[in-house]
C-alpha cells in the first residue's frame, strides 16, 4: 500500500432534494466511496455510525442562510470523531453565499491526497500549513489514525497475498510457503485490528501519553 493519504476521487452525484439532512446519507456514503472525508477511516472498519457534517457548521448558516441545512454541496460524509472535533469552527464570510469554510480545505474540490500523507509511523501528517492547522483541530493527530492505516495495509497485504496463493495453487511448494506467510500475516492483522477497535472505543492510548514522545 502506498504512503498516500487518498487515492480516489470523491464526487457529488445526489441530484434529489430531501428535507431532511440525513437522507442524504446513503449517497454521500456511495459519493465518498465509504470513507470519512477528513481522516479517511473507512466506515466498514468500526461499529459506530459514520455521521453527516455541514462543511459550514449550522451554528453559522442557522440565522443567515437556512438552506445549507439541506444543500448537498455542504454536506461532508464523516466519522463522529472528526464531526465532533470539526464541532462549529468556521472563518469565512457567509453573506458570499458560497459554500467556503477557511479553516479547512474542501474535501470534494480539494485533493487531500496532495495535502496530506502517512508519516513514518502510519501517523496523518502534512508539509502545509493549513494542513497541519486542520490536523490539530479535526485531532488527527490521534494514534487510532496510525492503528487504522497500519490495520488497513496488513489487510491489504493479507488480499494480495491470497491472490498469489489462487495463481499459485495451494499444493505447490511456492503455495505452501505463501501460505504459511499469509497465516503470519493474518494473524498481526487480527491482533492490530483489536487493538484499534478497544482504543477507538475508549481511546486507551491517551493523547498526553502520545505528545511526550
Ligand atoms: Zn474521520
Amino acid at each position: 500500500m502506498s504512503r498516500k493519504f487518498r487515492d480516489y476521487t470523491i464526487k457529488r452525484t445526489c441530484t434529489k432534494k430531501y428535507k431532511n439532512y440525513p437522507d442524504y446519507k446513503p449517497y454521500l456514503k456511495q459519493d465518498f466511496s465509504h470513507r470519512c472525508a477528513y481522516c479517511n477511516l473507512i466506515d466498514s472498519g468500526i461499529t459506530t455510525p459514520f455521521e453527516v457534517d455541514h462543511f459550514i457548521p449550522r451554528d453559522t448558516f442557522k440565522d443567515e442562510w437556512p438552506e445549507c441545512e439541506t444543500l448537498y454541496e455542504n454536506l461532508v460524509y464523516s466519522c463522529k470523531k472528526c464531526n465532533l472535533a470539526k464541532s462549529s469552527y468556521y472563518k469565512g464570510n457567509i453573506s458570499k453565499r458560497v459554500i467556503e469554510n477557511e479553516y479547512f480545505y474542501n474535501p470534494v474540490e480539494s485533493d487531500y491526497g496532495e495535502i496530506f500523507y502517512r508519516n513514518d509511523a502510519g501517523g496523518i501528517a502534512s508539509d502545509d500549513i493549513k494542513g497541519r492547522d486542520m490536523i490539530n483541530k479535526l485531532k488527527l493527530y490521534r494514534p487510532i489514525h496510525n492503528l487504522a492505516w497500519i490495520c488497513e495495509t496488513l489487510k491489504s497485504t493479507r488480499d494480495k497475498l491470497n491472490v498469489q496463493i489462487d495463481k499459485v495453487g495451494k499444493d505447490t511448494k511456492q503455495g505452501q510457503l505463501l501460505l504459511e506467510a499469509k497465516n503470519e500475516l493474518n494473524e498481526y492483522y487480527i491482533t492490530c485490528n483489536e487493538i484499534f477497535l478497544e482504543n477507538y472505543n475508549n481511546e486507551r492510548f491517551t493523547l498526553e501519553l502520545y505528545s511526550k514522545e
